[in-house]
């Protein structure tokens, strides 16, 4: 028995499934989560004392890899000056700073402590603003766990979306459209039919958290065209995004402003965070200046911001030019893998982040993701697992590369990627 296996016995006597969020228990490939006690760089440790390199990279937010040094000397730096306060500091002037000077929508923000609590915030602000009550999002984009968040398609965009969680009620749900990624057709029926109605369109610029999936060619642009039209609200989940795609999110790299953006992960650097901002107009219907109540205690924590200033003074242009050509070669070493062994499947990528889809060619909705060959997917994790790289445990996530990850890393990726589906065709795929 491993000591990830003790732990875990342990674990789900204490935590629902063992864990304290879903996608960590390893549901998705069936298997028993790995324990970790350290990273350090491009690589973690388990309970075991085995290492692995490391693609999950907290779900994106461990961009300059494991326990940068100087990111864990600011964290230690700013420990010692006191855990936090409740009243305002100098270093959230500095991050915030540091934010608006990568994304100047954002004219202003406020942070918060996670992904879910910035798009809860950002929502209720453009329902205020707009004083209207719906909102339309994407099937297959996830914006934290907010009870209007958690919807799944009714039976098309016109009608309104029903819950996606036990819990979270129709009266809730009801104020919640939901339409096909990448189809600003539906977007643009629905904004003729109730834009009057619509408060805000709320997209991930790009679909991460279904595998990755690029905006088609003006999707977002017709977001963009189609909220104006209607006095609604375009809102950026930047989250996984922001600070990943380059410093100026996928605003800057797709050429659109939206009139909100929520962040989170990267701006952290690795601890809690989140943050929402935008339009100074629309801000400023925030307490204390405006009627829209939002709050939070540790809200701004010095330690966090600490780390979130330091991680973001490491992603200069030629920390982007690096995470850029590797993730080139690593999607491009994977289609090669694919081809040549004549395993069914496509690679697709946005910069640093990409997935590898088995068993469909293209994915471009949550339709097109939903076919695809999950039994494949599993036997490459556990494939890639015995070979010592850490993938995110579930084809629908997104594997993305840091700054302490290298070519050399991505060549041995690359080789063990080989040999998992060189032998599993030799199996016959079965
Ligand atoms: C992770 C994520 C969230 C939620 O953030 P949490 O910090 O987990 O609450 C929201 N939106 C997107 C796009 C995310 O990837």
């Amino acid at each position: 028995m491993t000591l990830s296996t003790k732990l875990y016995d342990e674990a789900v006597r204490l935590f629902p499934g063992g864990v304290n969020s879903p996608v960590r228990a390893w549901r998705n490939v069936e298997g028993t989560p790995l324990f970790l006690v350290r990273g350090r760089g491009a690589s973690v440790t388990d309970a075991d004392g085995k290492s692995y390199c490391d693609l999950v990279g907290s779900w994106g937010a461990a961009v300059a890899g494991h326990a940068h040094p100087r990111v864990v000397h600011a964290v230690q730096q700013a420990a010692a000056a006191g855990l936090g306060f409740g009243a305002p500091t100098a270093v959230e002037v500095e991050l915030g700073r540091a934010i608006r000077d990568a994304m100047p929508a954002m004219e202003r923000l406020r942070m918060v402590t996670s992904g879910t609590e910035a798009v809860m915030s950002a929502v209720r602000v453009a329902r205020a603003f707009t004083q209207r009550p719906t909102i339309l999002k994407f099937a297959g984009c996830y914006h934290g766990h907010s009870d209007g968040m958690l919807v799944r398609a009714g039976s098309g965009p016109m009608t309104f979306a029903l819950p996606d969680s036990a819990g979270v009620p129709e009266s809730v749900t009801m104020h919640t459209a939901v339409a096909d990624y990448n189809d600003a057709e539906q977007v643009r029926a629905y904004v003729a039919a109730k834009g009057s109605e619509l408060a805000a369109v709320i997209v991930e610029p790009v679909a991460a958290n279904m595998g990755v999936v690029p905006p088609a060619d003006g999707f977002l642009a017709a977001l963009r065209e189609a909220t104006r039209a209607c006095g609604a609200l375009l809102i950026f989940d930047e989250v996984i995004t922001g600070f990943r795609l380059g410093r100026g999110g996928a605003q800057k790299r797709f050429g659109i402003e939206p009139d909100l953006t929520c962040l989170g992960k990267i701006i952290g650097g690795g601890l809690p965070v989140g943050a929402f901002g935008g339009r100074a107009d629309v801000m400023e219907q925030l307490a204390p200046v405006g009627p829209v109540y939002q709050a939070g205690t540790l809200a701004g924590n010095p330690v966090t911001m600490a780390a979130g200033r330091e991680t973001l003074a490491l992603l200069d242009d030629a920390a982007y030019a690096k995470l850029e050509a590797l993730g080139a070669r690593m999607a491009a070493g994977l289609e090669t893998i694919l081809a040549r062994h004549q395993v069914a499947g496509c690679v697709q990528r946005v910069a640093s982040m990409s997935t590898l889809f088995f068993g469909i060619e293209r994915a471009a909705t949550l339709t097109d993701v939903e076919r695809l060959d999950r039994k494949r997917f599993r036997r490459f994790f556990f494939g890639m697992l015995e070979r010592g790289f850490y993938l995110p445990p579930s084809p629908f996530e997104a594997m993305f590369l840091s700054l302490a990850h290298g070519e050399h890393d991505v060549d041995e990726l690359l080789n063990a990627a080989e040999d998992v589906l060189r032998r599993d065709s030799d199996a016959g795929g079965a």
